[in-house]
């Protein structure tokens, strides 16, 4: 039995370990320094925005964004079901009341028709997911908000390098968040970035994500002694330079890492289009998939968890999808949203990084086949 193919691999190399000593040597290893200012700074050119700011992770962009968008207590937004916690646990960071909309079946971000009947009095944004890194639908969700005087927000986490008609992911709305974790796309193994192009809600969001205090950095060319004040009890969510410097790396990277996938996605396609009792994930031709994630369908007649442990025992790594957000006991439940449940229990996550080879490819379809095939796996 050969090695075990990994549902998901970061590509870090010896790239990284020498951007990591020029940190070192410069003396500069906390966050907002030179490093961030860099990464920041070519980010935005990634975004297609005209701010970027480098963060701890994506919960603290996602905080962020609803703070400086000022969410205020009992403010419901409207957040797309199918999604991490991430998304939902923001809402309720702010203050706010996270309102599920259901997706759609074929690329599972928020349905615009579920968004729009979910706005209520108390609506004041659309929280969307670019599910698995590919786009929501922002123009048909810009002309919701604009319509009800709502703002707009895009959870891109693993959407670094997506495109929708034409433009890139993190400039689709009033504010987007990525992740750098270790399973994205690019990766420091933590991190995250809040993009904008409104001067006013970058610089707030610059503020606060360094206690309130404005960063040493902008001080350091000062004659006199700065003494900041501070109005607002900001966080910590600042990036470190040493993990900056590596997302600078990754950013060189990130046209190699989007081809290899791309390539792994297509031979899946390929290898598995014709199989029975299995729907491979949509790419819509109006958008660029940066396949974060490889998410197969399920039939209703097949076992996943027998085809999860028989995926496993042979040797391929697998996972559920993610969350229907809405059957968490931390949002209180109450809400019935049928397409992101059914997913929720059928969705089937196959090995998809940067450094699959088509040997394992080959590998991974022909062992779906074998095991989806098999009818002790079914119900
Ligand atoms: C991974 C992920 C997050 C959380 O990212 P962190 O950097 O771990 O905070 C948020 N939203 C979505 C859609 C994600 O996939």
């Amino acid at each position: 039995m050969s090695d075990v193919v990994a549902l998901g691999q970061p590509t870090v190399g010896e790239e990284e370990l020498q951007a990591v000593a020029e940190v070192f040597a410069s003396g500069w290893l906390s966050g907002a320094g030179p490093s961030c200012r860099a990464f920041e700074e070519e980010f935005t050119h990634v975004a297609g925005t005209q701010h970027a700011l480098a963060t701890s992770n994506c919960g603290s962009a996602l905080h962020l964004g609803l703070e400086v968008l000022g969410v205020r207590p009992g403010d419901e937004v409207v957040v797309g079901d199918y999604t991490f916690p991430a998304t939902g646990h923001s809402v309720l960071w702010s203050g706010g009341v996270p309102v599920f909309a259901d997706v759609r079946p074929d690329i599972w971000s928020a349905d615009p028709a579920a968004v729009e009947a979910a706005i209520t009095p108390r609506t004041v944004g659309i929280l969307a997911v670019d599910v698995f890194g590919q786009p929501a639908d922002y123009d048909e969700l810009r002309a919701i908000a604009d319509r009800h005087g709502l703002w707009l927000m895009e959870d891109a986490a693993c959407s670094a390098g997506a495109t929708y008609r034409g433009r890139p992911a993190g400039s689709l709305a009033d504010v987007a968040t990525f992740s750098f974790h270790g399973r994205k796309g690019i990766t420091a193994g933590e991190g995250g970035a809040f993009t904008t192009d409104r001067a006013d809600l970058a610089a707030h969001a610059r503020k606060l994500h360094t206690y309130g205090i404005e960063p040493a950095l902008s001080r350091e060319g000062s004659a006199d002694l700065p003494v900041p004040s501070f109005d607002e009890a900001g966080y910590n969510y600042r990036l470190s330079d040493i993990s900056a410097a590596i997302m600078r790396v990754q950013l060189r990277r990130l046209p190699a890492l989007l081809a290899a996938r791309r390539r792994a996605a297509a031979g899946y396609a390929e290898l598995l289009g014709d199989l029975p009792l299995v729907t491979l994930p949509v790419a819509l031709p109006d958008r660029e998939h940066p396949w974060q994630s490889y998410v197969l369908t399920l039939d209703a007649s097949l076992d996943r968890g027998a085809v999860a442990v028989a995926l496993r025992a042979r040797g391929v790594q697998c996972n559920f999808g993610t969350y229907a957000s809405h059957l968490q006991p931390v949002y209180g439940g109450g809400q019935q949203l049928p397409v992101s449940a059914d997913l929720f229990q059928r969705h089937l996550a196959v090995p998809m990084h940067a450094n699959l080879t088509d040997d394992q490819v080959e590998r991974v379809a022909a062992t779906v086949r074998d095991v989806v095939t098999d009818p002790a796996h079914r119900r």
